[in-house]
């Protein structure tokens, strides 16, 4: 499935360099022959110039929003996943279909010295996925597995820098019980006690990539995610988020009629928007520092707040019928006093505009399915 390193002629497209480097006064072969010459410099520097990434769960969300933003910072990226993005063609210069719990596939995928490689590759899903139990072993052997392979790999192929994209999950339960108050703060992670298996997966996946860097001198930066929303996420089928669940909910209801909430809608939680979580992640590896540190961001509402806010933006009344679900913890919500000390930047966007950009599309998504209720 790998296709290989681009030609020449798309290297010199991305670059912008232009067809007319003729030197004056010259005629004929000759022309052609300088031409050449000098395209082919700068090509080679071009090549030699223009940094590379891996990533890894490339047709996955933030992987496939990831690699477009890397193409537009005119990186060479090759993405890797089981599957192709799913909601338009990926940006990717080269992308290969391979399960990355085969060590074998991660020593070919990784086949060069790439200058940055992303691993966001994992067996996960929303709290329907999650906090049920029932895919607690594949959640734990997968991801598990993909992290040591990866790892591995990368380690064998001298790469030196890494990023891991670890989740808030990781946080004990016992800060997380006051919906009102809960603590989220980097160095709250320990004694440690996260109320899921995919909580437990990250921590440990963290503690391997930290000593990846101490033993073999890897430059590892990790991030711990806050529930990342936006458009091109899972929207239906089970692994769904509830920014993504609520939106399809609002988006399918009748005005008057009414969507189901897990729980009585009272957890707490809060909701980053994708383009700030690139933002963060590009900034993390561009500094010194390697974390894990939150990104997230600090604005808080209940379950119950976030779907006012959807049936705002739809223009629709509806009422909420609580039902029993898999809930979490009862209060998150990031901690930003890190990331602000560190990178000198922290999320800005409210979430009522990411919220809006995310339901047009969901909105869009529905009818597109010919979904009525
Ligand atoms: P996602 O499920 O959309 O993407 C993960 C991708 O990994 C999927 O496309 C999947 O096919 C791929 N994958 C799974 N197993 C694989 C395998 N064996 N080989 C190759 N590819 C495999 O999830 P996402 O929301 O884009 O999350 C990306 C990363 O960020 C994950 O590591 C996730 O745990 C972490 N994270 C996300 C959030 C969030 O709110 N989205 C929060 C915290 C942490």
């Amino acid at each position: 499935m790998l296709k290989g390193r681009p030609s020449s002629q798309a290297v010199v497209k991305k670059n912008g360099l232009q067809e007319s480097i003729l030197p004056p006064g010259r005629g004929g072969e000759e022309i052609k022959r300088v031409v050449g010459r000098v395209r082919a410099k700068q090509e080679r520097r071009l090549e030699m110039t223009q940094k590379t990434a891996l990533v890894c769960g490339a047709g996955g969300f933030i992987g496939s929003h990831l690699v477009k933003r890397l193409e537009n910072e005119g990186y060479w990226v090759r993405g890797v996943d089981l599957k192709y993005p799913e909601f338009s063609d990926t940006a990717a210069d080269d992308f290969a279909i391979g399960d990355l719990r085969d060590p074998y596939i991660c020593r070919h995928i990784v086949d060069r010295r790439f200058d940055e490689v992303y691993q966001l590759a994992a067996d996960m899903g929303g709290a329907g996925y999650i906090f049920t139990g029932e895919h607690d072993a594949d959640v734990m052997h997968n991801s598990a597995t993909i992290n040591l392979n990866m790892l591995d790999a990368c380690h064998k192929r001298n790469i030196r820098k890494i990023f891991y994209s670890s989740s808030a999950c990781i946080y004990p339960e016992y800060n997380q019980m006051d919906p009102d108050n809960p603590k989220c703060s980097e160095d709250s992670a320990y004694p440690a006690k996260p109320d899921s298996e995919y909580g437990w997966e990250k921590l440990f996946s963290e503690r391997l990539y930290l000593s990846y860097q101490r033993n073999h001198g890897l430059e590892v930066h990790i991030s711990r995610f806050h529930n990342i929303f936006g458009q091109e996420g899972t929207w239906e089928g089970g692994k769904e988020k509830a920014p993504a669940a609520l939106c399809r909910k609002v988006a399918l209801a009748k005005d008057g009629g009414q969507i189901e909430i897990w729980g009585d809608g009272k957890q707490t939680r809060s909701f980053l928007y994708i383009d700030e979580c690139l933002e963060g992640v590009r900034r993390l590896m561009n500094s010194p520092f390697s974390g894990p540190v939150n990104i997230g961001s600090e604005e808080m509402v209940t379950i119950n707040q976030l779907a006012e806010m959807v049936m705002n933006i739809a223009g629709k009344k509806l009422t909420l019928k609580h039902i029993p679900g898999p809930l979490g913890v009862r209060g998150r919500k990031s901690d930003n006093k890190l990331i602000k000390d560190k990178l000198g930047w922290e999320p800005t966007l409210k979430l009522k505009e990411g919220l809006v950009i995310t339901y047009q599309w969901i909105q869009e998504q529905v009818q597109n399915k010919g979904i009525r209720n």
